[in-house]
């Protein structure tokens, strides 16, 4: 047993220097990725359940490693937050994504759809982000209420009160402020009336169990019923099934994206979807 022990002391320990070892070389190679042109962004279509309109866009980074292949978000955005280069990072894929969106256009003329940039906790911290913002929109073109900026409730939580002061400024200047993954924090819905945003969007755990738990039915229909009063908009993600959609839209949410309605797809096939 003390052998065994030992072996598989050994075996883990080199199982987490390698590890450490990958993380040290992602973050390495994320320095100037964006740069070399290995990053992009594609877009997830939002749809309006009421009708069923394609009205918006989520803006979401793809990594293409020339050797470790393709990098998923959920790996490299939680090393760039750590390091800090999701300061330069996060600041190229919204002077990107509203490029763009400033030159999506419908095939009837009326007004293009919204796109809808993540935000993660230490570009809200840096406090310049309204600043950056405003640069942007004014660099790219694109009509301020067009950008919509999701930032997750446990950003927000720590520090409520600059929180929503900055979110106050960023609202002033025309961009929608969402609160992404909604419902997974411990904030709850009376955090909804403290912090001043525009939408929630329903984590997709609550969507994927929803026909089978109860309680998330009652979770999401007390959402949208809570947000509704505010004033508050609802989407909900993570749409996988017309089950689905067909409960959601029963139950008065707004908006919703999800493999079923559309995976997330190059910028070219989303302006062909805006066409037809
Ligand atoms: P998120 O903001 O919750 O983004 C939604 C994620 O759900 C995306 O994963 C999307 O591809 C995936 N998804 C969409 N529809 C479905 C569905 O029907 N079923 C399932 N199972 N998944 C679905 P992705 O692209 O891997 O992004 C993961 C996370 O990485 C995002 O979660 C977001 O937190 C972060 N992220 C992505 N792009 C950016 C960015 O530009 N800036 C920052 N700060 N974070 C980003
Ligand atoms: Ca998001
Ligand atoms: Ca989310
Ligand atoms: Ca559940």
């Amino acid at each position: 047993a003390k052998v065994a022990g030992k072996n598989c002391y050994r075996f883990y320990s080199r199982a987490m220097d390698q590890a450490v070892e990958r993380r040290v070389q992602i973050e390495h190679d994320l320095r100037g990725a964006w740069e070399r042109g290995e990053i992009s962004l594609c877009y997830q279509p939002v749809y309006a359940l009421a009708d069923g309109r394609l009205v918006g866009a989520e803006a979401l980074l793809r990594w293409a490693h020339p050797t470790l292949g393709n990098i998923p978000p959920s790996v490299f955005i939680d090393i760039a937050e750590q390091s800090g280069i999701i300061d330069r990072l996060g600041r190229h894929a919204l002077q990107r994504a509203c490029e763009d969106a400033s030159r999506w256009q419908r095939g009837d003329g009326s007004e293009p759809p919204f796109v809808s940039v993540n935000i993660s906790a230490r570009q809200l911290r840096s406090g310049d982000l309204p600043e950056a913002v405003a640069e942007v929109l004014s660099a790219s073109g694109l009509p301020p209420q067009r950008l919509h900026l999701e930032l997750t409730e446990t950003a927000v939580l720590g520090d409520e009160a600059q929180a929503s002061a900055l979110l106050a400024r960023i609202r002033s200047i025309g961009p929608k402020v969402w609160l992404d993954d909604f419902g997974t924090g411990f904030s709850g819905l009376s955090h909804l009336r403290r912090v001043p945003v525009d939408g929630v969007k329903i984590d997709r755990s609550f969507i994927a169990d929803m026909l089978r738990d109860p309680d998330d039915l009652a979770l999401t229909t007390a959402i949208v019923a809570m947000a509704h009063s505010l004033g508050i908009t609802v989407i909900a993600e993570g749409v996988e099934h017309e089950g689905q959609y067909a409960m959601l839209r029963e139950r008065g949410c707004d908006l919703a994206q999800g493999y079923w309605l559309g995976r997330p797809m190059h910028g070219h096939e989303l302006t062909r979807r805006l066409s037809t």
